[in-house]
């Protein structure tokens, strides 16, 4: 992983929620937001989130996204 907060768009525990106002939301930490979770865990305990797993749904052009 790199320097920056973890790409929930390709972690396993992201999903879409279909509410207009949060769209985004990760399992995990039962989170909905508009932005991307791992932001709000970033601002919410100052650390990046230690919960990222590689989706086996990425395919492997896209892991480096
Ligand atoms: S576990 Fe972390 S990286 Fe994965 S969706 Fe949740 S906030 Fe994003």
């Amino acid at each position: 992983m790199g320097r920056g907060a973890p790409n929930c768009l390709t972690c396993v525990h992201f999903h879409v929620t279909w509410d207009p106002k949060f769209p985004r939301g990760c399992r995990l930490f039962e989170i909905k937001t508009p932005r991307l979770p791992s932001q709000v865990v970033l601002e919410t305990t100052g650390r990046h989130c230690p919960g990222f797993e590689l989706s086996p749904r990425v395919k492997p052009k896209e892991r480096h996204a």
